[in-house]
């Protein structure tokens, strides 16, 4: 699928990305149609890191920063509960520290509007973008536009759903509250024991995220992009565009773009001087191959903190945030206990057999917002640090990176790009 390079004769391109995740490939998709010469450069095969296992939601409704104040309550829990929801392994602690001090900092009054209004901006035109995408390439069936609930079990829960739905209708989300009544004739796998929840309508589900990567790199191939297995280990700015060293190969282009996920700070540093505050909320799925036909669309438990996605292979539980950093190895018993998280919210329990584990890296900046620009004169691109929704907002990703290199007429309007700066850090 991708090419090795032996030749010591630097590749070149007008484009460079480094990076072949969902972000990486839907820019070089777009930057190709724009008449750019690009070239992709990952160290894996395109798609295989984060990529590759999320939950496939097409999360639109979430304009909230990925932590509020109870994270504080929360860190002790967190310290001893290696099996929960959130996890913060104590070895990484000290490297977490500065994170989180950073993310507490960006809930004051108004960075957290600058936040929601980011997010805000970015979801509301990523339904459209990823249809446009879609239909371009013939794929229209991959994206199932069938909304998603946020479930909740306990009578208790009433109130913080309802608080949920008043702070989502004054951000303009599209949301009904459904009752019991009307999740069990939606679903009616699920348990009686549900109280109802919140449907989403405008949000939807990809029916096998890591194909959509693999749909995308065929199509960008047809166009001429040119994929390369390699890790790039360092770059530097050149008068007229950027040289890239590889293992075993070194890129020249007139712009690079910056889409290597959780990895992005090193290379972001080495190219504009930068370090920025990036890290990794790793996440865990099961992938149960026995079951399918148990949900209509994405079902998320408020309480339990996981999501259900119905996928063509089967149904995907994924979820829980750990701090880990990029380094220690995955532990699996993560992603096994959301089999048993699932345990009750079905009439009938869920068939683990045959079922596979995953962990993947979000990249995450502590002000929830992912970096997307256009710095040192043009020869740097940057778009990462997408957090929990760079599959929602891969497509419009795309379209504003395409739009910042070769700008041109739009038949529609774009996001300003203001929210999304480096200068930001
Ligand atoms: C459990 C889980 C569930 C999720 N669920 C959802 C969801 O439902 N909806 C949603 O919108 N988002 C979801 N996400 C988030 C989403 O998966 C990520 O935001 C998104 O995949 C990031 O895409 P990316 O292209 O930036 O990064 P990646 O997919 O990680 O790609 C980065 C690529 O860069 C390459 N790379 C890194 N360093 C180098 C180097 N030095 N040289 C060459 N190549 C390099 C890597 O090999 C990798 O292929 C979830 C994430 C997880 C972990």
């Amino acid at each position: 699928m991708t090419e090795a390079l032996s030749s010591s004769a630097p590749v070149e391109a007008d484009v460079a990305i480094v990076g072949a995740g969902i972000i990486g490939v839907a820019c070089a998709v777009q930057l190709s149609r724009r008449g750019r010469r690009v070239v992709v450069i990952d160290r894996q095969p395109p798609g295989r890191g984060a990529s590759f296992g999320n939950a496939g939601h097409l999360a639109t409704e979430q304009v909230f920063p990925i932590a509020d104040l109870s994270i504080l309550k929360r860190l002790p829990a967190m310290l001893m509960d290696p099996l929960g929801p959130l996890r913060l392994d104590w070895n990484y602690l000290p490297r977490a520290l500065p994170w989180f001090g950073r993310l507490l900092w960006s809930l004051r009054p108004a960075s957290l509007q600058r936040t929601v209004a980011g997010l805000r901006a970015l979801n509301e035109s990523s339904l459209g973008a990823w249809q446009r995408l879609l239909r371009s390439i013939d794929q229209p069936g991959l994206l199932q536009e069938a909304g998603s609930v946020l479930v909740f079990e306990r009578a208790e829960s009433r109130q913080a759903i309802e608080a949920l739905l008043g702070r989502l209708r004054q951000h303009a989300v599209a949301v009904d509250l459904w009752p019991a009544a009307a999740l069990r004739e939606a679903a009616p796998q699920l348990s009686d024991t549900l109280q109802g929840g919140l449907f989403f309508p405008l949000t939807g589900h990809f029916l096998d995220p890591y194909r959509v990567v693999l749909e995308l790199v065929q199509v960008a191939k047809a166009s001429g992009v040119q994929f390369i297995q390699q890790r790039v280990t360092g770059g530097h700015l050149q008068p007229q565009g950027v040289t890239l060293v590889a293992d075993q190969a070194r890129v020249a282009a007139r712009q690079v773009l910056i889409a290597c996920g959780a990895h992005s700070a090193e290379l972001t540093a080495a190219l504009t001087g930068k370090r920025v505050p990036l890290d990794t909320e790793r996440g865990y799925h099961l992938m149960l191959p026995r079951e399918h036909g148990r949900l209509p669309f994405a079902v998320t438990s408020l309480e339990r903190k996981f999501i259900m996605t119905p996928m063509a292979d089967g149904l995907r539980l994924a979820g829980t945030v750990e701090f880990a950093g990029l380094q220690r190895p995955a532990n699996m018993q993560r992603a096994w206990q959301l089999h048993r998280l699932s345990q009750g919210l079905f009439r009938e329990a869920l068939s683990a057999e045959g079922a596979t584990p995953w962990m993947g890296f979000r990249p995450s900046l502590p002000d929830s917002l992912p970096i997307i620009d256009q710095v040192c004169e043009g020869r740097v691109l940057l778009a990462f640090g997408h957090q929990h929704l760079g599959l929602t907002q891969a497509a419009i990703t795309a379209e504003l990176i395409a739009q910042a290199a070769c700008p041109g007429a739009m038949p529609h309007s774009l996001p300003a790009l203001d929210p999304y700066q480096l200068a930001r850090f």
